[in-house]
This record gives structure tokens, sequence and C-alpha cells, in this order.
């Protein structure tokens, strides 16, 4: 199935700061506009409804000056952000929360990576392929300027009162401790989520449609378990899915992906 493929435009511009490049992309989901800001390996979001706004993840530190820009460049003040929300607190998705948080951006977090940010370094890593045992060490060790979050998200949360769009942003814990996915849709209702962005709890292929067991998961049927209840409960007609790296997705491609993890360790 390749509606979230489709309706994806080309890259259409290309933010070229301090030697990073951001490429975008935007969907028109319904009156849910994504826009994939493209840092090298790794993706923010910007999600917009009407004149309210969001972001989800912030890219490396060295990415914020071309992440901010290429807000602007796509229409958005950032400092009229109403939040940027952190599916982890992994360094690749956290290095722009500083310049945000000065700007006034509320910043939001899951409670189980609340540490994490709290030192400015990331948990270890288990690396689950060659590609991820060869940048094991490097991706590992990669620091950010440490922050205090905003908001800590412990349980199921609403995210129309935090951000005027609606949707949950619901804690996974796997990937990390305090992992969140965060669910948009026409209403409130579990039933009318169509999108969800789902940090590291899966990733794009390198170069290509599908999804694929993520670089770093300590425990893969645990990772089954949070992507079938993602599938049956949290978003159970969701079908355009938002990765932390590469892609987009869709409902099948996250289906596809369970037949690559075990049912029990
Ligand atoms: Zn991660």
């Amino acid at each position: 199935m390749m509606s979230a493929r489709v309706l994806f435009s080309a890259s259409t511009t290309f933010a070229l700061l301090n030697g990073c490049a951001t490429s975008v992309d935007t969907a028109a989901l319904g009156t849910i506009e994504v826009i994939t800001l493209r840092h090298s390996y790794n993706n923010s979001h910007l999600v917009r409804r009407g004149d309210r706004a969001f972001l989800v993840d912030a890219g490396k530190p060295e990415d914020a000056p071309a992440l901010l820009e290429s807000i602007r460049a796509a229409g958005t003040d950032p400092a009229t952000l109403a939040a940027v929300i952190i599916t982890h607190g992994h360094a690749d998705h956290v290095g722009a929360v500083p310049a945000l948080q000065k700007l006034g951006v509320k910043v939001v977090v899951g409670k189980g990576d609340a540490a994490m940010v709290g030192r400015g370094s990331n948990d270890a890593l288990c690396p689950t392929s060659f590609i991820a045992r060869q940048r094991h060490e490097d991706d590992e060790k990669l620091p950010f300027e440490p922050f205090k979050p905003d908001v800590l998200v412990d349980g199921p949360l609403a995210l129309e009162p935090l951000t005027g769009i609606p949707g949950w942003i619901d804690p996974l814990a796997g990937h990390t401790e305090g992992s969140l996915v965060v669910n948009v849709g026409e209403s409130a209702d579990r039933a009318a989520v169509s999108v969800t962005l789902v940090g590291d709890l899966v990733r794009g292929a390198i170069g290509g449609p599908g999804a694929e067991v993520h670089f770093y998961m300590c425990d893969l049927a645990d990772n089954r378990r949070d992507i079938s209840a993602l599938l049956t409960s949290l978003a159970p007609n969701a079908q355009h899915v938002f990765p932390g790296h590469f892609g987009p997705l869709d409902r099948e491609d996250l289906e596809d992906v369970l037949s690559d993890l075990p049912e029990s360790n």
C-alpha cells in the first residue's frame, strides 16, 4: 500500500547553513500537514493544522541552525510552536531543544528519559545490525546540551490542550525508558488518529521503501509488543507513519516489520 508515499512530493527545499543540509518533504493528510525536515540521517517533523503547529524531535546539536531555518522557510516562526515533543532523549533527536526553549517553546519529554536529557549523554545502546555495530561507539558517546523539560509525560496525554491539534502522546518504553509516540487525527477519538509519529520504534529502510528494526533496540520481543499495541489500540486506523530515521512509512510497513521480530526472547 503506497498511500503515504504517493502523497509525498519529492524533496522541495534545501536549506544550506553551516555546512548542514536539511531537505524538506511535505505531506497534506486531510487537515493535517506533516513537514518532514531531513537532517543527515535523522528527521524532525513539523506538524500543522490551520494556524497551529508543533515540532516532533529536534535533530543533532549541529543540526540546530538548519532546523530553525527550515522551520522558518516552511512558513512557521519557531517561536510560535506550541511545543517540541521529543520522542526520546537521544542526542540525534534533542539538538535544537535549548535554542527552542530560549524562544519560549514548551519542551515535552517522556518521564523515563528525564535523567538522560538532564545529563546530556545517551544511555547505553544495544546494536541490532552490522551497520549499528560499526556506528555504536560514536552514536553512544555523542554529547548534547542538557536541558530541563517543561512537561514530563508518564501516561497517555491528550495533544489538543497542549498544541491545539487533536490526538494523543503515548508512552511506549522500549528504544528508551521514556520513548513517546505522537498520534494525530481530525479528532481526539483513537479511531480518528490518521498519523503516527513513532520516533525510533522502527526506522525506514536506508534509501528505499519499507520499515526495518531500528539500529538500537535492547528487547526485540518488547519492540514487537509495542508495535502491535500501536496498531491495535493506540492508533488502530492510522495509515501514515513518520519515523525518526528515513521513511515515510505506511501501516503495512509496520505490520511487515513484526515478522522480523521474535514473539519471545
Ligand atoms: Zn534513538
